[in-house]
């Protein structure tokens, strides 16, 4: 497909754009961000051309999760990182600039200035709670389970999370991640294939 063919991420995925990698297999390659966020940021990048998590079938998606966790190990262990963050932007409106859905796995210090922390907000409680049954019964069919039942008791979940965060460095964060290097892409094109892939995604719900 003339897509894949152009897609940078599909090329370094592959090995035919030379990057740092430092896992590969049939699957997946995770390779060193060459714009980090910090020292051992890695993208863990499908060989599949997907470009959203949904796209992926469930073996692709259980093993990147189960690679994930192993790169975030070995970073603890090898860098004596104090913890790691595991982030996509999953969709424009998530931040997402690359045509090709990527993971990162970024090396934590203590007090570093990665700002990776959703905002707190204050949300009205029957639509956080329209919003959770929305969500249960979506899930419930996507997974064929049974869904939850609906007492009351999904009141008064909406008390927590008042910690505080910063949101003003957000959006430099949000763009952060997405290399330089899709520069060449047509992004206008990308963005509408994105959305006519969301808008097919979004149909298989009421
Ligand atoms: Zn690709």
């Amino acid at each position: 497909m003339a897509d894949e063919q152009q897609c940078i991420f599909c090329n370094i995925a592959s090995g035919k754009i030379p990057a740092k990698s430092v896992y590969s297999d049939d699957k997946v390659n995770a390779v060193l961000d060459i714009n980090p966020a910090s020292d051992g940021h890695i993208l863990l990048i499908p060989k599949k051309h997907v470009m959203l998590m949904a796209q992926m079938d469930d073996e692709l998606a259980s093993h990147m999760g189960m690679i994930s966790k192993q790169l975030s190990h070995s970073l603890i262990r090898s860098l004596k990182v104090d913890g790691v963050s595991i982030f996509v932007a999953n969709g424009p409106a998530a931040g997402q600039r690359a045509p090709h859905f990527m993971l990162h796995i970024i090396p934590r210090k203590k007090a570093d200035e990665i700002a990776l922390a959703p905002p707190a907000v204050k949300v009205d409680s029957a639509l956080n709670t329209a919003a959770y049954k929305k969500l249960a019964v979506s899930l419930a069919k996507l997974t064929g389970k049974e869904p939850p039942s609906f007492d009351d008791k999904s009141k008064g979940e909406e008390k927590k999370d008042e910690k505080k965060s910063e949101p003003k460095s957000e959006s430099k964060q949000d763009a952060k991640p997405a290399p330089k290097q899709d520069g060449k892409s047509d992004k206008g094109s990308f963005k509408s294939s994105l959305d006519e892939i969301t808008d097919f995604l979004m149909g298989g719900k009421k």
